[in-house]
Formats: C-alpha cells, sequence, structure tokens
C-alpha cells in the first residue's frame, strides 16, 4: 500500500536523539534553544518560542493577543479542527469564513462577510502549504489581530521570501503529517523580543527562570510565577530530532515540489481534474497535493478513495471542514458554499520525500483507471 505520508529520517536523527539522552538533561533544554534560533531564521522571524504542538502555539498567540471571553475569531472552517479548537480554549467564540476554492484560504472579502464589532482577530492557515495572501488581509482588516496557522508551511514562500517572514504571530507543527517533524512539537515566531520572552514564561507555568537556565548557570534565587501559565514544553529529544530536520527542509521542499509538478503532467489529461498549484503570490511546499473530482466524474469522491485503496493507493479526503463536525453542530455564522464543495469533492494524494516514480505511476494509473469508469 503506498501511503499517504511517511517522513524522511537518517541515522542522523537517532544521533542526536542518543547523544541527549546521553547528556542527562532530556526536558526543555540547550537543544530546543538551537531549534528556535535556527527556525527562526529560516523563517526571517525575530525570535522562535518552542512549544509542543501547533495547538498549543495558537492558543499562546490567542493569549498573547489578549483574546478572551466576548471576543470573536474568524478562522476558516476548511482545516484541521485545531485551529477553531483553540479560540474555545481561549474561552472566545470561533466565527467561521468561506474560503477561495482556487487555494483554500481566507480572503480580505470572506473575512469581510462575517465582520462584527466584536470580531478581535483572524487566524489566517496556510492551508496545505499554500501561502494565504497575509498584506492583502492585513491592509483590509488593519484593526484585527492576524495570527497565521502555518502548521503546514514551512518552506513555503511569499512575495518571495519564507511563509512567516516578520510575522507579528505565527504557529508552526513538527507533527509526522508534515513536512519537517519531531514526533510532536510546535514553535511561535514572532518579531518583538518582550511578547518572546512572555511566551516563553508562559509556556513553563509562568515562571520567571526557566528550569534549564536554573541548571545551566547555577541560578539559586527562587523563581517567581508572574502570571498563571501552562506547561507547553518542547523536549530536547524533540529538538534534537527538529534541528536535524531543519536542514533536510530545502531538499525535502524540492523533491515534493518536483514529484508534484510530476503529478500535474501525469493528471493533465483528466478531464475537469483541479490540482493545487501555486498561487500568484507565492509557492506551495506542497504539504498536501489535493485534487478536486469534477462534476460529471464518474464516481463520488468516497467511491474513488476506496476504489484507490483496492489499487494500493492510500489516499485521504480533502480537507475537514469543522462546521460539519459534530463538535460544531448548529453553529452556522454564513453560508460556506466554497468550504462545503471543496471538502465533499476532494482528495489527497499520496506525496512523500522517499516516495518513487514507479509509486507515483501506480497512484496515477488507478486515477486514470476511475476516470474512465
Ligand atoms: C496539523 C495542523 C494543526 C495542528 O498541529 P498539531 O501540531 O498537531 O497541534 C493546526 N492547524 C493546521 C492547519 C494543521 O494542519
Amino acid at each position: 500500500m503506498i501511503p499517504v505520508m511517511r517522513p524522511w529520517f537518517g541515522p542522523e536523527e537517532q544521533e542526536a536523539v542518543a547523544e541527549v539522552i546521553a547528556s542527562g538533561w532530556v526536558a526543555q533544554g540547550p537543544r530546543v534553544a538551537e531549534f528556535e534560533r535556527g527556525f527562526a531564521e529560516a523563517v526571517q522571524a525575530g525570535h522562535g518560542v518552542a512549544v509542543s504542538s501547533c495547538t498549543t502555539a495558537l492558543h499562546l498567540c490567542l493569549v498573547l493577543a489578549g483574546v478572551g471571553p466576548g471576543d470573536e475569531v474568524i478562522v476558516p472552517s476548511l482545516s484541521f479542527i485545531a485551529t477553531a479548537n483553540v479560540v474555545r480554549h481561549a474561552g472566545a467564540e470561533p466565527v467561521f469564513a468561506d474560503i477561495d476554492p482556487a487555494t483554500g484560504n481566507l480572503t480580505a472579502k470572506t473575512i469581510e462577510a462575517v465582520l462584527t464589532p466584536r470580531t478581535k482577530a483572524v487566524i489566517l492557515v496556510h492551508q496545505a502549504g499554500v501561502p494565504a495572501d497575509v498584506d492583502e488581509v492585513r491592509a483590509a482588516h488593519p484593526g484585527l489581530v492576524l495570527v497565521e496557522d502555518a502548521a503546514c508551511a514551512a518552506g513555503s514562500t511569499y512575495k518571495g521570501r519564507p511563509v512567516g517572514a516578520g510575522a507579528g504571530l505565527a504557529a508552526w507543527s513538527f507533527h509526522p503529517r508534515k513536512l519537517l517533524t519531531a514526533g510532536e512539537g510546535g514553535m511561535i515566531t514572532l518579531m518583538d523580543g518582550e511578547v518572546a520572552a512572555r511566551a516563553r514564561r508562559l509556556r513553563e507555568h509562568g515562571m520567571s527562570v526557566s528550569a534549564a537556565d536554573r541548571h545551566a548557570k547555577g541560578v539559586t534565587t527562587p523563581e517567581q510565577y508572574l502570571e498563571v501559565g501552562f506547561n507547553y514544553r518542547m523536549t530536547d529529544l524533540q529538538a534534537a530530532v527538529g534541528i536535524v530536520q531543519l536542514g533536510r527542509l530545502a531538499e525535502m521542499v524540492a523533491r515534493r515540489r518536483a514529484l508534484a509538478a510530476r503529478y500535474h503532467r501525469l493528471l493533465a489529461d483528466i478531464p475537469g481534474l483541479r490540482m493545487v498549484a501555486d498561487p500568484e503570490h507565492g509557492t506551495t511546499n506542497y504539504q498536501s497535493f489535493w485534487v478536486a473530482l469534477p462534476e460529471d466524474f464518474p464516481m463520488g469522491r468516497d467511491d474513488l478513495l476506496a476504489f484507490l485503496a483496492t489499487h494500493g493507493v492510500s489516499a485521504r479526503r480533502g480537507i475537514m471542514a469543522a462546521h460539519l463536525e459534530p463538535a460544531y453542530a448548529g453553529k452556522v455564522n454564513a453560508e460556506l458554499p466554497a468550504t462545503e464543495w471543496l471538502t465533499a469533492n476532494s482528495l489527497i494524494l499520496p506525496l512523500f520525500h522517499t516516495m518513487t516514480e514507479a509509486e507515483q505511476d501506480q497512484v496515477a494509473r488507478a486515477l486514470h483507471a476511475a476516470a474512465a469508469g
């Protein structure tokens, strides 16, 4: 069975983890600090604050922005459900906006449609790695806090710079379903040093001096707990893997883009099939290679997934829509026609670093067989 995704590891990751274990310090420590510096530099951000996941990174971004009860936060329904959940974690209310069906992303216009006097922030997702038009949203809605959900977008570019370059608040994921993985893990990148310092405290119970600094520098004065914080720490075990993976990122993106270009050639003759592609304003890392079926395709999306499985291809339904899940049942702020169309008619094809051309040909053959009826 050809998997939809498979992480790319070498012996370097194993050695990095073994070194951390040998050092005797496995919790948040020097490797986390090194990963933060390297990642922030790679995405041209001022600071990186490593945390336990993108979900906790997003939650912390909302806390840092002062989002709380009584506030509304605009999010795409078409996203992994964590994008909406973190708004509830912050005590605020998610408001679902529709997307541009070409990119899967919010636009200034779809945000406009659900604005209210209580709107405090927007979580702009770079969905499946396709960069959202950040400048357009910021220019149209200067009064809103902008949090970028860049969970999928490590290695994507926007107007010639990395996604996240200069971002006020951006959140990243290192779950194995993403390009760069540390097993689990997340990162906040941001420009403001004081906010970064507060984020570092908040991820560690609000402590005035981190446990790692206490250990490394022999701090003996008792720490203070300056505000109510969280345990959102990353471990040095994860960071050691993340550092090695960061060194592989450029190669991973190049390989994915080459395989994606090959999919575009192999599937171009299936009538009406739409494939995820670069938008005008940037490039995608092809975190997920999604295709959307034309109305007259001989079988429905779910039947096609079953058909592909019988041909040795493990594909997935397209990006989910949170407002259609029981957790958000009955929550409707606006009609979401593009979201509902894309989630119902799209699927994600296998794409991973070590995928062979023969495997990709097998996927293409199975799709052609389905298209032929
Ligand atoms: C994967 C993902 C998340 C959650 O990331 P975790 O690190 O698993 O918490 C959030 N938003 C989007 C868009 C994602 O794809």
